[in-house]
């Protein structure tokens, strides 16, 4: 009875003090919200802060990666301008517009296009002449968006919906079949260029560097694969015995045979037992004894190879 008691008593007490749910369940009360609100701004300053002035100088750049500012594409230039290193007038297809929009980004005043880099102008199509094209392909891989569609030794088209107007398959074509041909009369820079084609050009160049960086692996891993290939080929040839390898084993052979008689014969002369009746050898067997001779001279290792005999070969016939 006493024992239930303090039992129950027991349950009742620890019933009583204890928390209805685990302490750390409730820790999230103790912070100060206002160390939330500070925690939530920074999360999103860090989300802006990623974005970086070279991301929002290409933003506002044309992306027909002309390479007409002096870098190869759109991103390097807007990288360049972002480090100070390239003015922000150095884009020909942006034209004023596009000059006036990196000026406001970047706080400037708007200033006149840099004619070295071109001047701005209606934007052009390129359109092969089918009758001339020999089908080199050199202008397919100069297109920097895809926008050329051809097979080796066929005839190439430009799709006009995918064109930048860049010119860069006017100089490698051999046979001088590239015309570019302007398509929006007066109009020029971003007059006649839209943000939305600004887009899809970016995407198809992206899609593009991408494409040719898993070619290039592909073709640095195939080069890998052959040199791998080629050299555990040589290490199996290095391996393998030669014909000379081969002769000298052979000679050794027989030398440790002639050895090991010399040492037996020796053995028994010194006990007195010799070949008998070697006077009286019949025709046949002396006819017998000379071919087995002469076999084992035509077998013999040079006598160079013998240093450990300076008085040649023991034969079978030396007492
Ligand atoms: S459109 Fe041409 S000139 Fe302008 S930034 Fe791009 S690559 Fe350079
Ligand atoms: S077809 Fe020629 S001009 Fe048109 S985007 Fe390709 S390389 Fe540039
Ligand atoms: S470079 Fe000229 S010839 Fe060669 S495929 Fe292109 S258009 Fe044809």
């Amino acid at each position: 009875m006493a024992i239930r008691e303090i039992g129950d008593n027991a349950l009742f007490s620890r019933t009583r003090s204890a928390p209805r749910t685990h302490p750390a369940r409730n820790a999230w009360r103790r912070v100060p919200r206002a160390r939330c609100v500070a925690r939530l701004f920074l999360d999103v300053f860090n989300v802006i802060d990623r974005v970086t002035l070279a991301d929002r100088i290409e933003d506002l750049l044309p992306q027909t990666q002309c390479t007409k500012c002096g870098y190869d594409g759109c991103r390097p230039y807007a990288e360049a301008v972002a480090r100070g290193e390239a003015n922000y007038n150095q884009c020909p297809p942006g034209g004023a517009q596009g000059i006036a929009r990196l000026a406001a980004l970047l706080g400037k005043p708007v200033i006149a296009l840099n004619p070295g880099n071109g001047e701005e102008r209606a934007r052009p199509l390129a359109v092969i002449d089918e009758t001339l094209c020999i089908g080199c392909t050199l202008c397919m891989q100069a297109c920097p968006v895809d926008a050329i569609v051809g097979a080796p030794k066929l005839m190439h088209t430009v799709v006009a919906e995918l064109c930048t107007g860049c010119d860069l398959c006017v100089p490698p074509c051999p046979v001088d079949c590239i015309a570019m041909v302007p398509v929006t009369g007066q109009r020029t820079g971003w007059d006649a260029w839209s943000q939305t084609q600004a887009d899809a050009a970016r995407m198809r160049h992206d899609l593009r560097t991408a494409r040719l960086a898993r070619e290039r692996q592909a073709s640095e891993a195939r080069a890998a694969a052959r040199r791998a290939e080629a050299a555990a080929s040589a290490a199996a040839c290095a391996a393998q015995p030669t014909e000379q390898d081969e002769a000298a084993k052979k000679r050794a052979i027989i030398q440790a045979a002639m050895e090991r008689a010399r040492q037996k014969k020796e053995a028994l002369a010194a006990q007195g037992i010799a070949p008998k009746n070697v006077e009286n050898v019949t025709a046949d067997v002396q006819a017998q004894i000379d071919a087995a001779e002469a076999r084992r001279q035509r077998l013999a290792p040079p006598r160079e190879d013998r240093d450990d005999e300076p008085n040649g070969p023991a034969t079978p016939s030396e007492p």
